[in-house]
């Protein structure tokens, strides 16, 4: 066992002097006063920094970070049919595995312990998921493979690739968490990927899976107007109403996005305690809109944080979602205080962690040793009596200085320490060689 000590830990909601935090092997054993440990205890002193659990990602499609830039500033048929759509039928297996390694190094640096890839290039197997899984655990992050769900005859003109019978989709999504049930640090969700590519039958085998392996599962919705006509046109009722009729609406339902929704819609989600992850910068970099966040916090709908695919984006940082969640409720409901700090950190933390059901998310006992350390040093974070709200809304990715994950440091001062930074870089720059900005 070890004791982590700082000049401050994070708990219940402000940070507190004199505290430590004990480890034991990948988890957290107790938060205690310093020196208040046993002679079998050794003391790591992290100096200067303050704590805070891991944050969640709870949205993410890796592979889209090699396809960052190519597909920027443009309206959303575009950014779809001419970048994300080709350019992903270009990506081999290596360029799958250099994809997950460059998307989860760089969420590691900004202080994400956990995320998701709702991963769609399956190729009709579990090849390249599982090359996915392995860059997670050589670089050391926490991971839920939402392993995707697309129809083969979903109405879109996306590549074959993408496509499966639900019934292939639902055998392989179970084989793939079977493989990985030993590993504490990955986990594989099934993953619908929305109203468009996936029918209501499909969901609903997604959905059976996800109860049987006592899992969350995942469905991209509302995100774009578009895509809520379309729904409106070809099933004459609402995408939200339409989960409804369909018996669809579940607790264990992480609904992406829900950008277009109307108050009937949000009290549905309420009543049948959906969660959502909330894309506020994907969905103000493509042009979607800005999520209903405050009124359905205040229904006491559960809302995580996602940065979503790399390309649409383009950062990979929950501390910038939690800053984006912030401004853009304000911005859109003209009102300074309509969605505050501790509430957006409170989403990019404990309420990831609720949503995918991760024992992370927490600095408390029984949960997985997930620990960022800031450095109480660096300028944007001062002053330091507003260190609460400064984390959201001043913090630079430079105040990062260390990050644990299951008891072990795999960020130090910028770099990674299992794998080395030049080795991702040489394998980014390779597999983009030649590439055009179409
Ligand atoms: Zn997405």
């Amino acid at each position: 066992m070890k004791a982590v000590v700082a000049e401050r830990i994070w708990r219940d909601g402000s940070f507190e002097p004199g505290l430590a935090v004990v480890v034991d092997g990948t988890t957290i054993a107790d938060i205690v006063p310093q020196g208040s440990f046993g002679t079998d205890v050794e003391v790591e002193d992290w100096g200067r920094v303050a704590i805070v659990p891991g944050t969640v990602n709870a949205h993410g499609h890796a592979f889209q970070s090699l396809l960052r830039g190519f597909a920027a500033d443009r309206p959303f048929p575009s950014w779809r049919d001419e970048v994300l759509y080709p350019f992903s039928e270009r990506l081999d297996g290596d360029a799958v595995y250099t994809g997950a390694l460059f998307a989860f190094a760089e969420s590691l640096l900004a202080g994400a312990t956990t995320t998701v890839d709702f991963f769609y290039l399956n190729d009709g197997d579990n090849e390249n998921a599982g090359r996915v899984v392995r860059a997670a655990q050589e670089i050391g992050i926490g991971l839920v493979l939402a392993r995707t769900f697309y129809d083969e005859d979903a109405p879109t003109s996306a590549p074959k690739r993408y496509r499966e019978d639900p019934v292939d989709a639902a055998a392989r999504c179970r084989d793939l968490h079977a493989r990985h049930a030993a590993d504490p640090l990955i986990d594989v969700h099934p993953a619908p990927h929305s109203l468009h590519a996936a029918s209501p039958e499909t969901i609903r085998m997604a959905l059976d899976l996800a109860r049987d392996l006592d899992v969350p599962c995942h469905l991209h919705l509302a995100e774009a107007s578009y895509e809520r006509d379309q729904v409106v046109e070809r099933y004459l009722t609402t995408p939200v109403r339409l989960l409804e009729r369909e018996g669809l609406l579940d607790e264990r339902l992480v609904a992406i996005h829900a950008v277009w929704l109307d108050e009937g819609e949000m009290d549905l989600l309420a009543g049948h305690d959906v969660g959502v992850v909330h894309c506020p910068g994907a969905n103000a970099f493509l042009g979607d809109g800005i999520a209903p966040v405050p009124e359905l916090l205040r229904r006491g709908v559960r809302v995580a944080l996602g940065p979503d695919g790399g390309c649409a984006n383009d950062r990979q940082s929950v501390f910038d979602e939690m800053r984006m969640a912030s401004l853009a409720a304000k911005a859109r409901l003209v009102d300074g205080g309509a969605l505050d700090a501790p509430t957006a950190f409170d989403m990019g933390t404990r309420a990831g962690a609720d949503l995918l059901r991760q024992p992370v998310g927490v600095l408390e006992a029984g949960r997985r040793a997930d620990l960022v350390a800031l450095d109480l040093d660096d300028l944007s974070l001062h002053p330091l009596p507003m260190l609460e709200r400064n984390v959201v809304h001043s913090m630079q990715a430079t105040a990062v200085k260390r990050v644990m994950v299951a008891g072990e440091v795999v960020v130090e001062d910028g770099c990674l320490t299992r794998i080395a930074m030049d080795e991702i870089r040489r394998r980014v720059t390779e597999t983009t060689s030649g590439w055009k900005r179409p």
